[in-house]
């Protein structure tokens, strides 16, 4: 394990922002640390940078007990979302200046420089100015300098948070393909539940200063440990005493006998290749909207249109947690993920 989080809690005043959180991040791995805004990501990074004390708790960095030292000597890179360049220095000074200031070799720099630029893609911007540089540009550009000095752990706080949808998207892509060139030991934060299931090897959900769950993309997708998790990491729906995802929810347009529950489509909306469907469930356990997601061509074929009968179940062997989360009012028509 490369870094080792223990029993780390964080107060600013009475605010509870870190509490008693343990987790362990594996060597070479990139780690998504993934939750809503406010529930202590950028604190936990920050602490692990020794860029902000905890109350209390260690942390170790491959193998070194970090927990006192300042955040020079642990020898960790970081990038922010909103990174701070040298405005009057070339992108190529931009990211020597690690080596610059540790008085590396003029040669071994220049080198450095040219294969880091070559990394991420910059190559050809060596000597403009950042502010000449796309928004996407610049957060490559920090990548290559907070990797310049050969970081034991990359920190990387929702480094593409201030880009554009389609931006973002290609330099996730471009992250993942990156880290399995140089597969250094990298924790990235966001609240983005997509960014996290397609870059990270492992996902750690923190809420409210806590780890909810740790795991795989997949494991954590198929089989949330919670409510929150379920809620957190995709669409979820309830049906009886479960909270299901939403295509997970069996739809027939015949009554098929036991098991299935009745109901009312009060709505569907085509989005893109899919209909999502608001279904007014009224049996004698279970009233509600439940939400259903079908691709087109099921759609067309169950004739899911407003007003229509169909019959709901939950699918054998999927996912589900027990929930006693309020049922959403016949006439609120949900549609975004459920929220806690
Ligand atoms: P996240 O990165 O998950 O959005 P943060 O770790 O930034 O969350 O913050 C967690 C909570 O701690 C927030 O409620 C935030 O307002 C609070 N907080 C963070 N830093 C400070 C600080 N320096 N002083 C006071 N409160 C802070
Ligand atoms: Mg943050």
């Amino acid at each position: 394990m490369s870094i080792i989080v223990k029993n780390i809690s964080k107060r600013f005043g009475s605010f509870v922002a870190l509490d008693d959180v343990s987790v362990s991040l594996p060597t070479g791995q990139l780690t998504a640390l993934l939750g809503p805004s406010g529930g202590g990501k950028s604190t936990l990074l920050r602490i692990i940078a020794g860029l902000e004390r905890p109350d209390s708790g260690s942390i170790e960095i491959e193998g070194t007990n970090a927990t006192n030292l300042p955040a020079r000597k642990r020898n960790v890179g970081f990038v922010f979302q909103h990174y701070a360049a040298f405005k009057h220095m070339s992108v190529a000074r931009n990211v020597a200046f690690g080596l610059d200031i540790r008085k590396t070799p003029k040669e071994a720099t220049a080198a450095r420089v040219d294969e880091l630029l070559r990394l991420v893609h910059l190559e050809q911007f060596a000597h403009r100015l950042p502010s000449q540089l796309s928004g996407g540009q610049r957060q490559r550009m920090a990548l290559a300098r907070a990797l310049a000095v050969q970081p034991s752990v990359l920190l990387l706080d929702e480094p593409f948070g201030a880009l554009d949808a389609k931006v973002r998207k290609e330099l996730r892509e471009w992250l993942r393909r990156l880290h399995d060139e140089i597969p250094v030991t990298t924790v990235f934060v966001t609240h983005d539940q997509e960014e996290a299931l397609e870059v990270a090897d492992e996902i750690v959900v923190i809420n409210e200063g806590r780890v909810e769950q740790v795991g795989a993309p997949d494991t954590l997708y198929d089989e949330p440990a919670n409510e929150f998790v379920t809620g957190f990491l995709g669409p979820a729906t309830r049906l009886g005493g479960e909270l299901v995802r939403p295509h997970d929810i069996e739809v027939l347009s015949h009554d098929p006998g036991s098991e299935f529950l009745p109901g009312t489509v009060m709505r569907a909306t085509r989005v893109g290749f899919e209909v999502r469907s608001d279904v007014l469930v009224e049996s004698d356990d279970f009233t509600g909207v439940v939400q259903c997601v079908a691709t087109r061509a099921e759609a067309r074929s169950l004739k899911l249109d407003s007003g229509a009968q169909v019959w709901l179940r939950k699918a054998p062997g999927s996912t589900s947690v027990a929930t006693d989360a309020p049922l959403s009012a016949p006439n609120e028509f949900p549609f975004a993920n459920y929220t806690i």
